[in-house]
């Protein structure tokens, strides 16, 4: 029923008989509760529906988040209630308890439920990726009839015959045991007339049905493998003996398995699984993106029978085909990416988190959720066990297992098979022949990568940094050319390095511009500085000119450079997969390459500017730092050959440099809590940052000092021990020509920072003026 201005009204005698709660995808904190027509119930809860909604009342997408029992007549309610008009699944998305999670991140990220529920689900899957339409083709007759049909309506129909009896020699006695066209046609040979002159006379029928189409994700060869038993040592033992109890208890816990690089932490995973499974649980293990390599894929292939993996090399109706595999309870062991956390797994009892310390982990966008944390938090709605797992575990999980008692220690403390740690080697950048000299490569690394070369071994190098350089400088102003858009310097590109399709500036001679890492924008490097005319030189090395560099001086080497300009996520996987099988001498690239990836036959690392990233001014800089170093070293001496790995650095007195590559954990973790501990910085304190940004900057300004203030107040009226800092610009003062700054949260307790947001939110006296996102736990300020 419409009512005169085309909107959708209850039916005359009163109260929806069906009254569902709906978030949209859209930037909206509120739910919104409609009725549903009888004709389109039942709805579910976590499925999509569409409905009339804002001006205009668009139909729009969104998710029935909730059933309401209590339908109060439209007086009671005070307003009149709009109907739904579609519905979109007939089966929830979600399970319940993925639903409540998602609630969960919504309120604790501050991040609209919506958009929170949609990023949950590939869009691979919403879409309906592979799936495609086929006919199917079955008898209409019954198995006693069969004989009388061959020797009376079929007699004379030779080809008529062939199919029917195949059919029955199939069973396809009803739809659901019948025969895709296509099939049944490559069988029989048979053409389209012969199946047209059977259903005409009613002996065969046919149906429409959807299948999804796909290739299989694991390969074949990948076979199971009774592999030689390996024989645990005592620490791996100790650690499985305790993962083994919390499984068996299936009661929520977390652990944090802390061991070196090659100190058998993956085989740990390997049995915790295994006992998950034979239990009849499933679990999940969580990889940075870059290790979901084919290598890693297959460990886990020979030694479990049905997995699934959801990462990003896959195409969309793989990914579909896989999240449906693990929908139909197809899958025991799901790997994936952050996003995986997500997997609709049933039965789950573990939760593997490796590498829990890196920030990839974060989101970057709403939800800016954490994909280990909100592991912890699924575990703790379904009674599962989370196992964290790192050589350098963050500071925050380090303080929950050490201090907080909140996690579970467990301890590797020994390399298996006694292999050596890795020489490390510090090369001093900033005296002698290497500070004078332009070369990247210091003479010590060049020396090293040639013996490594001779000896037919494996070199991975380290370069921080896209592009052919770091700046366009201008010696005599000191300035270096900067983005329009965005308050950054520009890195120097040559033409072809960068991503396919990009070839606007071929006329251009000088062969390369200058690229925004940040919003994109390119520019033609001028030859002489727009200030003072003299000629421009290029600063700072990128990875295009490593790349350069090496492929002059090796020149009989096969070098290879990894960096995000110079692939999409699927070519990196072939990438890493050429490398382990030595099709490839040399592999350079940026930090996605120190990440939990094993070559054997990798004998030397280079790190080039081990100093960049703690100039970054970022409280946790020198964590990651330290963390990027010990990584880098565990990529060597994985095989029977020692490793080595030489760290080039102007600083090579820095304490944190020294720890990294004294392989002290424990020192650089003393070391660091102090630190933060005295300067009340995470984990010893909760943080959160409000950012706001406009085209403005003076609405900005006047916005921010405005929301300062508010917070202040709230934090004031309810008494909460939060300390707000002024605005300040953000790292990227100006981004897509946006200029942004920051309000920083520290606060005592999690607790008390949601309560003076929420309160922020929800200020009827507020209006918000300008875009603010919040970001809580935020990794990088
Ligand atoms: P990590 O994940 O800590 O880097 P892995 O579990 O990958 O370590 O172990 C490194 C290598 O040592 C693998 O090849 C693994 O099969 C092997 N390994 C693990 N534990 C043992 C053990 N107890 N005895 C012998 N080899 C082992
Ligand atoms: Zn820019």
């Amino acid at each position: 029923q419409k009512d005169l201005f085309g909107e959708i009204v209850p039916a005359a005698s009163g109260p929806a008989r069906h009254v569902i709660r709906v978030v949209f995808n859209q930037a909206l904190m509120g739910t919104f509760d409609y009725g549903v027509p009888d004709e389109l119930w039942p709805v579910s809860a976590g499925g999509r529906i569409r409905a009339p909604f804002g001006r205009g009342n668009k139909p729009t997408e969104g998710f029935c988040v909730e059933v309401l029992e209590d339908v109060q007549k439209p007086a009671e309610r005070g307003y009149r209630l709009k109907f739904i008009t579609d519905v979109i699944d007939d089966k929830s998305l979600f399970t319940k308890r993925m639903l409540e999670l998602g609630i969960w991140i919504s309120d604790y990220y501050f991040a609209p439920p919506g958009q929170t529920l949609a990023a949950m689900i590939p869009a691979a899957v919403k879409k309906g990726a592979g799936v495609a339409k086929i006919a199917v083709i079955y008898l209409l007759c019954l198995p006693n009839q069969v004989e009388s049909i061959l020797s009376e309506e079929l007699k004379r129909a030779k080809k008529q015959q062939v199919v029917f009896r195949h059919l029955v020699d199939s069973g396809a006695f009803s739809a659901d045991k019948g025969i895709e066209k296509s099939e049944l046609k490559k069988a029989t040979g048979c053409s389209d007339s012969v199946i047209k002159s059977l259903r005409t006379q009613g002996i065969i029928g046919m149906e429409a049905a959807s299948v999804l189409k796909s290739l299989p994700v694991i390969p074949d060869n990948y076979a199971l493998k009774t592999s030689k038993k390996i024989q645990l040592n005592r620490h791996q033992k100790s650690a499985l003996e305790y993962l083994e109890n919390e499984l068996t208890e299936a009661r929520f816990g977390v652990s944090l398995l802390h061991g070196v690089t090659d100190s058998g932490k993956t085989e740990v995973y390997i049995r915790a699984i295994d006992k998950a499974v034979q239990l009849g649980k499933q679990a999940i293990i969580l990889l940075p993106e870059i290790a979901l390599t084919s290598q890693t894929i297959q460990r886990f292939s020979e030694r479990f029978e049905k997995i699934a993996v959801l990462h990003s090399g896959l195409t969309a109706s793989q990914r579909n085909s896989e999240w449906q595999r693990i929908v139909n309870d197809e899958a025991d062991v799901i790997i994936g990416a952050r996003s995986a956390v997500f997997a609709p797994a049933q039965r789950l009892g573990l939760i593997v988190v490796d590498e829990e310390h890196e920030a990839s982990y974060k989101q970057d966008m709403v939800p800016r959720y954490h994909g280990r944390d909100v592991a912890i938090k699924r575990c703790q709605l379904e009674n599962a066990h989370c196992l964290l797992g790192s050589a350098t575990p963050s500071l925050e999980s380090i303080y929950n297992a050490r201090y907080r008692k909140h996690y579970k220690l467990l301890e590797l403390p020994e390399r298996v098979m006694e292999l050596p740690m890795p020489a490390m080697e510090c090369v001093d950048m900033s005296s002698g022949e290497d500070a004078f000299s332009d070369e990247i490569l210091s003479r010590r690394l060049r020396d090293a990568i040639r013996v490594a070369l001779h000896n037919g071994e494996q070199v991975i190098l380290l370069l921080n940094r896209r592009g052919y350089s770091a700046f366009v400088f201008c010696p005599d102003c000191k300035e270096a050319i900067r983005c329009k858009n965005c308050d950054v310097t520009l890195t120097y590109h040559k033409r072809g390095g960068e991503r396919a399709g990009s070839g606007i500036l071929s006329s251009y001679k000088a062969g390369g511009y200058a690229i925004c890492h940040h919003c994109g924008s390119r520019t033609l490097v001028p030859v002489a500085c727009p200030l003072c005319g003299k000629k421009l030189v290029l600063k700072g090395a990128g990875s295009q000119k490593l790349e350069e560099e090496l492929k002059n001086k090796f020149s009989g080497a096969k070098v290879a450079r990894i960096d995000s300009d110079s692939m999409e996520s699927a070519d990196y996987y072939q990438m890493l997969d050429a490398f382990s099988r030595g099709d490839i001498d040399i592999l350079a690239g940026t930090q996605m390459l120190a990440k939990g990836l094993h070559f054997p036959n990798v004998t030397l690392v280079g790190v080039l500017n081990s100093d960049a990233a703690l100039a970054i001014p970022d409280f946790r800089s020198g964590e990651r730092t330290f963390q990027l170093l010990s990584q880098v070293a565990g990529r060597t001496g994985r095989g029977e050959k020692p490793g080595k790995v030489i760290i080039q650095t102007v600083k090579p007195k820095q304490t944190v440099i020294q720890l990294a590559m004294q392989g002290d954990y424990e020192g650089f973790v003393n070391r660091e809590f102090e630190i933060r501990r005295q300067l009340a910085l995470p984990p010893f304190t909760r943080m959160a940052i409000a950012r706001l940004s406009d085209k403005s900057f003076q609405l900005l300004e006047t916005e921010a000092e405005r929301l300062f203030e508010l917070l202040g107040d709230i934090s004031f009226r309810l008494g909460l021990k939060i300390t707000i800092s002024k605005p300040v610009p953000s790292i990227i003062p100006r981004l897509h020509s946006v200029y942004r700054m920051d309000i920083r949260l520290v606060g005592g307790s999690g607790e008390d920072m949601r309560k003076l947001l929420r309160n922020a939110i929800y200020e009827k006296t507020y209006k918000q003026k300008v875009k603010i996102i919040y970001d809580i736990d935020p990794i990088s300020m």
